[in-house]
């Protein structure tokens, strides 16, 4: 159900905030549009300015592993400035309060976790980009590390210290695989919460966008927060097409009635 008014949203919000023992958060680009990460798919997106380079291209062209790593560059300052915002922090609130003991996330910026969620509570489906690692061995590798070892104009993408093999964000890109682990942790959150709440996403991004659905379909209420219309609008209990911050700004703290246990 689409509430326009936004008063009349977030009071019905705050309502099935209290009723839920058991919160599951599903958060999209959308939510750190505020903190100056541009999304995908809005206007001016990032998708507007440069196609995704797949996986299977990553490994099998060096100039576009360079390339990649350019393009990671460009946006360094960008990630490296972000600071959560009034999503993250509504978030943070829901998970201390005890209902919302996990965040399931698409984005890859490390906001959930600057907000004060301890990191084994943060599901992300996308992986992460404030570090990288060795597509082959796996090792870790800060970015400070990666900067010393990659120059545009050189013409180079980083490699392994130990084992050679390409080195990477720790993101999940198109045509890699999903990690597996997360993806069923994540299912069977879904299948367990009886309140799922999706912020700043399109539900455009598969398997992602199955998740809700799950939750639907396991009886739990499914309300969307997002400033355009989403292809799952039509199942859900709750929709708000406004702005994160306009919404989360007006929901009442604390969250009344006993937590998830
Ligand atoms: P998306 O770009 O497909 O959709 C974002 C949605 O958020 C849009 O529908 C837009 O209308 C809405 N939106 C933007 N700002 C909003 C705001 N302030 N309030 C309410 N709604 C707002 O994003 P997605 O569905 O998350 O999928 C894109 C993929 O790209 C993700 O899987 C993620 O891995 C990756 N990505 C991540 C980041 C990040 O980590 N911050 C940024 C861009 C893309
Ligand atoms: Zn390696």
């Amino acid at each position: 159900m689409i509430v326009p008014d936004l008063d009349e949203g977030i009071e019905r919000l705050s309502a099935m905030l209290d009723a839920a023992s058991f919160i599951l958060p599903f958060t999209g680009a959308g939510i750190s549009t505020e903190c100056g990460i541009p999304d995908f798919r809005s206007p001016g997106g990032m998708w507007t300015k440069n196609k995704p380079i797949d996986y299977g291209v990553f490994l099998a062209d060096p100039a576009m592993r360079v390339e990649a790593w350019r393009r990671r560059l460009v946006m360094d300052k960008v990630f490296a400035a972000a600071r959560p915002g009034s999503g993250h922090a509504a978030i943070a609130h829901w998970h201390e309060s005890g209902k919302a003991p996990h965040i399931i996330t698409q984005n890859i910026d490390n906001l959930h976790q600057l907000s004060g969620v301890a990191p084994e509570c943060v599901l992300e489906l996308h992986g992460n980009t404030t570090y990288a690692r060795c597509v082959d061995c796996r090792t870790h590798y800060a970015l400070d590390w990666v900067w010393t070892h990659f120059h545009p104009d050189h013409g180079r993408a980083p490699e392994c210290a130990a084992c050679s093999g390409p080195v990477k964000t720790a993101t999940v890109s198109f045509g890699e695989p999903m990690p597996q682990a997360i993806m069923r942790q994540a299912a069977e959150l879904a299948r367990a919460c009886d309140l799922f709440i999706v912020m700043g996403s399109s539900l455009k991004v598969w398997p992602a966008a199955g998740l809700p659905v799950l939750a639907k379909e396991a009886g739990a209420k499914l309300i969307i927060i997002n400033r355009e219309p989403t292809e799952q609008d039509e199942i859900a209990d709750l929709v708000l097409h406004h702005a994160i911050h306009e919404v989360v700004a007006n929901v009442p703290r604390p969250l009344s009635v006993t937590a998830h246990g």
